[in-house]
């Protein structure tokens, strides 16, 4: 017998009748009646959106205290549901469940039933929903398998997709099959057990098994059709069937029963009576629309602003000058909410725009735990491991604030950035092993002799904590038990902790979110060892495991203080609010797109739909396009006095268009008030930005360095615009010279301040380095074929020359590792697709016909040199320089030339070729007791797109080039003396591989790039 049952339908004609409706009848419960009555809400935050409420309503002067229903989601219903037998069953949790299947699934394939995917953690997942999705249907796993099975089979011939959806369905019934049979091994259930077991409970025996039955269920949801938190078809049968419960409540708006939600409620209820409890429609609010564009026509429905950054400023901006003007009148913050349907982006801006214009905010959604900063630092301890100890995700490690590492509760920043520079330099590339040898033999200096040595010495401290740290972790880089390894990671967060200072919030939260994790790791730990203690990986494996989890997990944070409320759009249903603003109605979010399921299309599933619903997907689809209109009706009318819309246009930089159900509002009884936007300065940056600047917005130290900035606003532009004040340079180098006009500011951070640069991970030598040894091989070739009494190099003496630098290359490249030797082997010597460096060097010369009497290796530019500019100004500049390389030739010339490696400098730029020219010239006067004209200066490029860069342009003679270098020289002595350092570099490609971009504050700086004349 199934007990006797009330079920209504509660119809309300708008969002106050409904709350009205469900304050009746809290207001109206006992004692007794309140435990066994259960308001199910569709989300955590519903539910305490309608507990305030209905305190707000029903607490009153006389009425001081208030006994509740049980307010809670669909989960929670369950979870009451199996609390209150008097034999609660073990239901397992979702880490088991996912364990669970995981493990059979890897049975069922290791059994030769293989899976047309390969198995990873957020497939099973999706193997859950779907196994989820066919159980909430009332559908059996033979149901799913019957069903679709048999419309694969009609096209296996001539689809080749149906086969592999075949292999598929075949894999997945053998894996709900073992899911389903290792839970009655384990004597547990989950929802779908749990609800066939109170189905199931006799009805004699009925009191005996649950001596405290909840009597009495009040739906505020929709089916899940109309609501993503809604109620399935086996909810609805559940509700038919479960004893002990007398009465059911429906409770729902008109307009979202005329979507289609009656005719389905009646499909699954045929016991449905309905009432009109409620009174008529409470008074609509007054739209608040933005102004007519000034060329005329309608005034628009929303607001539109850029980005949803804008969007939440031109609120905080409204809600100030609301208040500063008091003319309209406006509502109290904790009574105006802003609606979203997707809370994390607007909880993100919201904490960095409202904070900033001082306007209280609150939320009662919870956040990703994996946002939270102790659960990214998680990542920092796998990262280690899974980069094999690397550089950088061991100084990252050792500067997260969450851990502390070595015997210092802080180690300070210099240590760390002393070792990550020192591994740098040891072309340390990670490997345990290798750490180990490091800091061994880092920690044996006693007195160091060189710079480096005095860098390792200062890193030691920081190598052997790390060192000490990642110990622990090893293990995890190998294949072992995944209970194990998370226990590990347990282990360790719990011995590195470093406890946080603080103000009492932020500390109780890291609290919080610390134990969240632990504890979300404890369940997978014990979900492995106990259902799957043969699951073994690496950290790979319980990476894509740990992180899987915690992206799923959510963590309940107040974020802000009371004050304006942002509520999301299930939430506000259950809100009294004077203001409402619904924000970012984007296509795609009001309403949100469709969840298809990965594995099989919806036209394939849908033939688990029970019938007589909805049998055709697309019906189903618009049926749910239908609800969201319904209930953003309702929402537009959920205010007691003033609504607005507001849209945005670009999200991460891409275009996004408006919902189609802005449409909706002209269909709505509502009155309309033009409200343009306001002008007026609320950010703290506009006050400190924009005059009359103050620094009363601020408080504490931000207060005190405001101030001191401001005192300083007599400064010129210049001062902010690279005016250092006077600089000596130590020593003329034309190169660095060069480095100047490359970038002013990057000679500063590297000449003035001595900023070191980013260490960089380097498995070969560094580009100086290589650089060095091509010019010295190179220096070595020529003294050889000199001494052997050659010149020059030409067609006939190719093959000698280049005999002579491969034997001279094979004794240099015995020094390189053998992997570095052969590639260096092939660049130098050439190959069948490239010619090699040999080949360019020797080509040049035998281009030339003219004889070479002596070559100039190295040869020195040193002593005083007269530079004149063009406009009459004149000095002696000490020079100490080097030329690669200078040829004497028979003619009386001589040819200048500047080997580079790859890229040779912008002419107009360049100095050091025109200016070795010129001291060469000057330098070699009566050398050999001749007069020597230059004749050529050249960039040899080892590996460019060009070999030969002649020192050359069009309608200038090399002496005009030389005039103009010194033009630029003298220029550029002058800005360094004169401590001139603008961001400006010379071409913006240099920016990108910049070491300083970090420090140099580029976007504040002129567009135009560097005039060198200037
Ligand atoms: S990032 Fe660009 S502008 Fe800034 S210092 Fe480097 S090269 Fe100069």
């Amino acid at each position: 017998m199934i007990t006797p049952r009330r079920t209504r339908l509660l119809r309300v004609p708008d969002l106050a009748a409904f709350q009205a409706t469900l304050t009746d009848v809290a207001g109206q419960l006992t004692l007794g009646s309140a435990r066994s009555t259960f308001v199910l809400v569709p989300t955590r935050a519903a539910s305490e959106q309608l507990r305030r409420t209905l305190e707000d309503r029903l607490l009153t002067a006389e009425r001081t205290a208030l006994v509740l229903p049980i307010l809670g989601t669909r989960n929670d219903w369950y979870g009451e549901l199996a609390a209150r037998l008097a034999a609660p069953p073990r239901v397992v949790s979702a880490f088991e469940r996912e364990v669970i299947l995981a493990s059979v699934a890897r049975a069922v394939a290791e059994q030769g039933v293989e899976p047309p995917f390969e198995i990873r953690p957020g497939l099973v997942a999706e193997m859950l929903d779907l196994y989820d999705l066919i159980r909430r249907l009332g559908r059996s796993v033979a149901d799913f398998d019957r069903n679709l099975r048999g419309e694969l089979e009609r096209d296996r011939e001539t689809d080749r997709g149906a086969e592999k959806l075949l292999q598929q369905t075949v894999f997945l019934t053998a894996v709900f099959e073992r899911y389903e049979a290792r839970l009655d091994a384990l004597g547990a259930h989950d929802e779908h057990g749990l609800r066939g077991l109170l189905m199931g409970i006799a009805d004699d025996a009925d009191r005996a098994a649950c001596p405290h039955p909840l009597a009495r269920l009040v739906v505020t949801v929709g089916d899940r059709v109309a609501d993503a938190d809604g109620l399935w078809p086996a909810d609805y049968d559940l509700l038919s069937k479960l004893p002990l419960l007398e009465c059911i409540d429906i409770v729902c708006t008109e307009a979202m029963l005329a979507s289609g939600l009656l005719e389905r409620l009646h499909g699954v209820l045929p016991e449905l009576g309905e009432e009109w409890p409620g009174g008529p429609a409470a008074r609509a609010p007054i739209l608040m629309t933005p102004p007519p564009a000034p060329g005329g026509g309608p005034a628009p429905v929303a607001y539109r602003y850029r980005d949803r950054e804008e969007e939440l400023s031109a609120v905080a901006r409204r809600l100030k000058a609301e208040r500063r003007s008091g003319s309209l009148d406006p509502a109290p913050l904790h009574r105006t909410a802003l609606v979203v349907r997707r809370p994390l982006p607007y909880l993100y801006v919201a904490r960095d725009v409202f904070a900033g214009s001082g306007v209280p905010f609150e939320a009662l959604d919870t956040l990703p735990l994996a946002s939270e900063p102790y659960a990214a630092a998680l990542d920092l301890v796998i990262d280690v491991v899974s980069t094999d100890f690397a550089r950088g995700s061991l100084v990252a490690l050792l500067r997260s604030p969450h851990f502390q590492i070595g015997p210092d509760a802080v180690m300070p920043a210099k240590v760390i950035a002393a070792l990550d520079a020192a591994l740098a330099e040891s072309r340390y590339l990670g490997g345990f092993n290798r750490l180990e040898k490091l800091a061994a033999e880092w920690s044996a200096i006693d007195v160091p002799g060189s710079r480096d040595e005095r860098r390792r010495k200062t890193a030691a401290p920081a190598a052997a904590a790390a060192l000490e740290a990642v110990r622990p972790l090893a293990p995890l880089a190998g294949p072992a038990p995944l209970a194990s390894q998370i226990e590990t990671i347990i282990g360790w967060l719990r011995r590195f902790d470093r406890p946080i200072d603080g103000e009492m919030p932020a500390v109780s939260r890291r609290l919080r979110v610390r134990a969240a994790v632990l504890g979300a790791l404890r369940s997978l730990a014990d979900a492995y060892r106990f259902h799957d203690p043969e699951a073994t990986g690496d950290v790979s494996s319980v990476a894509a495991a740990i992180r899987r989890w915690l992206g799923s997990q959510t963590f309940a944070v107040t974020t802000g203080e009371p004050g304006l409320q942002i509520v999301d759009a299930q939430a506000a249903r259950f809100g009294e609010f004077d203001d409402v603003q619904l924000v970012g109605l984007i296509d795609g979010e009001w309403p949100e797109r469709f969840r298809r399921n990965v594995l099989y299309p919806s036209s394939l599933l849908v033939q688990l739909e029970p019938l007589p619903i909805n049998p055709d997907p697309f019906r189903r689809e618009r049926d749910a396009l239908n609800a969201a209109r319904a209930a953003f009706k309702d929402l537009m009318l959920l205010s007691r006095r003033r609504v607005r819309v507001s849209s945005f246009v670009l999200e991460n930089d891409a275009v996004v268009e408006p919902s189609v159900l802005l449409d909706e509002i002209d269909t709505l009884p509502l009155a309309r008030e033009t409200s343009p936007e306001m002008r007026m300065r609320v950010f703290q940056s506009e006050a400190l930005a924009l005059e009359p600047r103050t620094t009363d917005v601020l408080a504490g130290p931000a207060r005190r360095w405001a101030e001191a900035r401001l005192e300083r606003s007599t400064l010129t532009p210049e001062r902010f615009q690279g005016a250092a004040g006077a600089w000596t340079l130590p020593r003329v180098s034309v190169s660095r010279l060069e480095r100047y006009l490359d970038c002013p500011f990057r000679f500063f951070a590297s000449e003035v301040l001595k900023l070191e640069e980013q260490p960089e991970d380097e498995d070969t030598r560094t580009p100086l380095e290589r650089g060095r040894f091509l010019h010295e091989l190179f220096e070595r070739f020529f003294e050889e074929w000199q001494q052997r009494g050659h010149r020059r190099i030409d067609a006939a003496s190719v093959p000698e020359a280049r005999q002579l630098f491969t034997t001279i290359c094979e004794d240099v490249l015995r020094d390189l590792p053998p992997s570095e030797a052969a590639l260096e082997r092939t660049r130098l010597l050439g190959s069948a697709v490239s010619p090699g460096i040999a080949h360019r060097v020797f080509s040049m010369e035998a281009e030339r016909a003219t004889d070479v009497i002596e070559r100039l290796l190295e040869f020195p530019l040193q002593g005083d040199f007269r530079f004149r500019a063009r406009d009459g100004r004149e000095r002696i500049v000490t020079l100490s320089a080097k030329t690669d390389r200078i040829d004497l030739l028979a003619d009386g010339t001589m040819r200048v030339i500047d080997y580079k490696s790859k890229k040779t400098p912008e002419l107009k730029i360049a100095l050091q070729l025109p200016i070795y020219s010129y001291c060469a010239r000057v330098s070699l006067d009566g050398h050999g007791g001749r007069k020597w004209v230059l004749g050529e200066a050249m960039y040899l490029s080892f590996e460019g797109n060009k070999a030969v860069v002649p020192l050359r342009a069009k309608g200038q003679t090399v002496d005009d080039l030389i005039a103009g270098a010194h033009d630029r020289l003298l220029a550029t002595l002058d800005r360094i003396a004169a401590g001139r350092f603008p961001i400006q570099p010379s071409k913006k490609s240099l920016c990108g591989l910049c070491p300083y971009a970090a420090v140099c504050r580029l976007e504040y700086a002129p567009s135009e790039e560097a005039d060198p004349d200037d």
